[in-house]
């Protein structure tokens, strides 16, 4: 196993509420611990005010935890309890906001060049490398060629990228952004997360990104770390946390999906079957089932097929279509079953008509199943 290129263990923060009372304190981070790999891009994935951001200044070094220690490879940058406490620019790592800041006075080159000129002059880089450095990172993020363009005269996905080139100049061992791309419109947003994918993988630089985005997580992650109130819910891979998550928390948060509750009523070799208030359900994705036992039955809304209800074999369940959404590549559209709604999607051709009666099926794979009490920790 090779060294983490960040290790982050028992990171707390507590913040005053401004009441003068400690019990009023706002725990914006609630022991944290995770670690990235070299090369891997973690994002740290949550609804506004989870403590993602904190998370993230803290370990630039701009805010400092009450508990725990960050090291980037092998040097402790900051630990609580022996008073390590190494300021932003001794870190090696370079960070990306939502307000790119760039230089309004300075043209492209001089914008990516600064970081590299405001060091003191005996650590400077001659002249001909910082200009080759420049170049070669202006033509990585597709920018070749605009060095001498005042930065104002950038559109807003070229703004974002040159803010993008300006961390990556001084090759920093962690690059951070935090929701580097939410003032674009969704259209650039799209094709920028590509982008950004593209240039995070070809230079290889451990990257932590920060999103209340689970689309742009999904699309970006080697890893995601879903955190609510301060606390990481779930840590694994894009497919993991959509196909099998671990608490109520994140499979309400990544995508849709309908939460039923459920009792365990037969377990038998790989097959467990269930019933919920709409009816029974088989599931072949849980563990740790035993029969009585309360469980949550999570089912994704394309994991439920429609059909009419007089086509062949048994059908999971019957309900009545109540609303349809034709999205272009998919539909969706909302079934009550028993009075209770769920959510399905089917390809574009099949149809459900409003008001109609329709049969469910799911496949049993494809129904996971959480222990009742949600928290995974
Ligand atoms: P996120 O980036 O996930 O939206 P933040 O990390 O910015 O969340 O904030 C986490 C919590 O800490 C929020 O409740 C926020 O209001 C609070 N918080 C953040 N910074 C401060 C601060 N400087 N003073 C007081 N409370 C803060
Ligand atoms: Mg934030």
């Amino acid at each position: 196993m090779t060294t983490p290129m960040l290790t982050v263990e028992g990171l707390r923060k507590t913040f005053s509420a401004g009441t003068g009372r400690a019990e009023d304190g706002v725990h914006a981070i609630d022991d944290v611990s995770f670690d990235v790999q070299p090369g891997e891009l973690l994002t740290l994935l949550g609804p506004s005010g989870c403590g993602k951001s904190t998370t993230l200044r803290a370990i630039a070094g701009l805010e400092h935890p009450d508990s725990g220690r960050i090291s980037i490879g092998d040097r402790t940058v900051f630990h609580a309890d022996s008073g390590t406490r190494l300021g932003p620019d001794e870190r090696g790592l370079s960070m990306v906001f939502q307000s790119y800041a760039i230089w309004p006075h300075m043209n492209v080159f001089d914008n990516v060049a600064f970081p590299l000129q405001v060091v003191p002059r005996r650590q400077r880089r001659p002249r001909q490398e910082i200009r080759d450095r420049v170049e070669r990172v202006l033509r990585t993020v597709e920018l070749g060629g605009l060095g001498s363009r005042p930065a104002t005269k950038l559109s807003g996905g070229q703004q974002q990228r040159l803010a993008l080139a300006r961390a990556l100049v001084t090759d920093p061992d962690l690059l951070l952004l935090d929701e580097p791309l939410s003032n674009l419109d969704a259209k650039l947003r799209e094709s920028m997360r590509l982008e950004l994918k593209r240039i995070q993988r070809s230079l290889g630089v451990t990257s932590i990104y920060v999103t209340h985005d689970q689309g742009e997580a999904l699309a970006l992650s080697s890893r995601i770390a879903v955190m609510d109130k301060g606390r990481i819910m779930q840590l694994g891979t894009p497919r993991e946390i959509y196909e099998a998550p671990t608490c109520e928390f994140v499979a309400q948060f990544i995508g849709t999906s309908n939460v039923l509750p459920a009792t365990v009523g037969a377990v038998e070799g790989d097959l467990a079957e269930l019933s919920t208030e709409v009816g029974p359900i088989s599931s072949r994705s849980w563990s740790d089932l035993t029969v009585g036992q309360d469980v949550l039955v999570i089912i994704r809304p394309e994991d439920i097929s429609l059909r009419s209800p007089d086509g062949e074999g048994a059908a999971h369940w019957r309900g009545k279509v109540v609303a349809g959404a034709y999205l272009g590549e998919a539909i969706d559209y909302v079934v009550t079953v028993d009075g209770r709604e769920l959510r399905c999607r089917s390809g574009p051709s099949e149809s459900g008509r409003i008001d109609t009666e329709v049969d469910l099926d799911i496949d049993p794979s494809r129904v996971h199943v959480l222990r009742s009490e949600g928290a995974s920790r």
